[in-house]
């Protein structure tokens, strides 16, 4: 048994014998692959589009952007079902363009932050909204909003080798057919580059980490039976409905 080290909190045996079948990590598809995408982390960055944070009475302006995190088992796939969650009566979408990391690294600079890409996705930070709006009164932490079960729908993961990085294109949310979300990913406050910069000041960022990068205005409650589908021009459409608890 090795003790700590720099680099890793928890030295890992060369040869464990788990008590029990440890948890394989979320396999996200992968557009025109047959491999998948292994999940480490998924970090979200808070109020990231100027009209949202506007709609939620905080300041536009650039400010030094704030993350959460959602584990990694809270991801859905795509078309699959999300159960209307417990404790909550203001079940909320938030529909954003995600970034798949391929290569890890720490204070990555703004310029090479794109080399660190995989691909992109589009996802769905469910939220809470009731229990964010407690928590933020209470000052206390976010998980039981944003990190509860089946929060993050999210579709295959296209490779920036076949989409690029892509700076614009419009954003987009309908329940039922009709359109509740739709902004432009050109207007994120702060762009990809920065907040791989920003993030990987803070944390490690390891290959298989997804960064949802924030909702634009029209976030809004669903219920039971409704419909959600979402999307990000040239990444696909996201479509999950919400079946009663
Ligand atoms: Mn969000």
């Amino acid at each position: 048994m090795q003790g700590l080290t720099m680099t890793t909190a928890i030295a890992t045996a060369a040869a464990p014998s788990y008590a029990f079948a440890p948890t394989l990590p979320p396999a996200i598809e992968i557009a025109g692959t047959h491999e998948c995408f292994p999940v480490h982390r998924v970090y979200c960055v808070g109020r990231n589009y100027a009209a949202r944070a506007l709609e939620m009475g905080a300041n536009p302006a650039r400010e030094q952007p704030f993350f959460f995190s959602k584990p990694a088992g809270a991801l859905v796939r795509n078309g699959q079902p999300v159960r209307y969650p417990s404790r909550t009566a203001n079940f909320h979408h938030e529909i954003e363009l995600v970034v798949a990391i391929g290569r890890g690294g720490r204070n990555i600079s703004s310029q090479e932050a794109l080399k660190h890409v995989y691909g992109y996705a589009v996802g769905n930070d469910l939220t809470r909204r009731d229990l964010l709006f407690l928590a933020q009164d209470k000052r206390q932490p976010w998980e039981v909003s944003k990190a509860f079960d089946v929060s993050a729908p999210i579709t295959a993961i296209h490779r920036a080798s076949r989409v690029g990085h892509p700076s614009q294109g419009r954003i987009w949310l309908g329940v039922n057919g009709v359109i509740r979300q739709s902004a432009d990913i050109a207007d994120l406050i702060w762009n990809v580059p920065e907040i791989i910069a920003e993030i990987s000041a803070l944390f490690t960022l390891t290959a298989g980490d997804l960064i949802f990068t924030g909702t634009p205005a029209g976030v809004g409650p669903v219920e039971a039976g409704d419909r959600m589908e979402g999307g990000i021009e040239g990444l696909g459409t996201l479509v999950t409905t919400i079946v009663a608890a």
